[in-house]
């Protein structure tokens, strides 16, 4: 059982254009509509792909290039405040031509070819990232943490 209970409050649905930065497109459609917490799903292909692994031994992000046309098999993201301003945590799965999957965080880089993306707003209280010394990790603060 979690500590809130959030309401759908607008489904918005759309598509980002060709060529766009996959993140930043997303990132500036929530900032620009100030949806502060949500979920965002997609579909669709990407020209290139950049994504990050994160290494737990030194605790840093490691940057993964993949320079070729791939498809967005699944996108799932969430929505929260980090530094006073709507923030998009993404995964993605990529596929190529051979069926074979990659996948990990999304960073900036992603160029989209298609994408159709549908993201979920809710009411309720906002989350806010912190960074946690524990992990390195800018995490939702620990009231959110899950009830047992
Ligand atoms: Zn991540």
């Amino acid at each position: 059982m979690s500590h809130q209970r959030y309401k759908l409050k607008h489904t918005y649905i759309g598509h980002l254009k060709r060529g766009t930065d996959l993140l930043k497109g997303i990132t500036g459609y929530i900032v620009k509509n100030k949806i502060q917490i949500g979920e965002i799903r997609g579909l669709g292909a990407v020209s290139k792909a950049v994504i990050w692994y994160f290494n737990q031994k030194t605790i840093e992000y490691e940057e993964i290039i993949l320079d070729e046309h791939l498809e967005i098999l699944s996108l799932y993201g969430n929505i929260s405040i980090r530094d006073y301003e709507p923030f998009a945590h993404v995964h993605v799965m990529l596929g190529n031509r051979n069926g074979q999957a990659f996948g990990g965080h999304l960073a900036e880089g992603s160029i989209v070819y298609a994408a159709e993306i549908m993201i979920h707003e809710y009411e309720g209280e906002k989350i806010v990232r912190e960074r946690d010394e524990e992990t390195g990790l800018y995490l939702w603060d620990y009231r959110q943490e899950l009830l047992a």
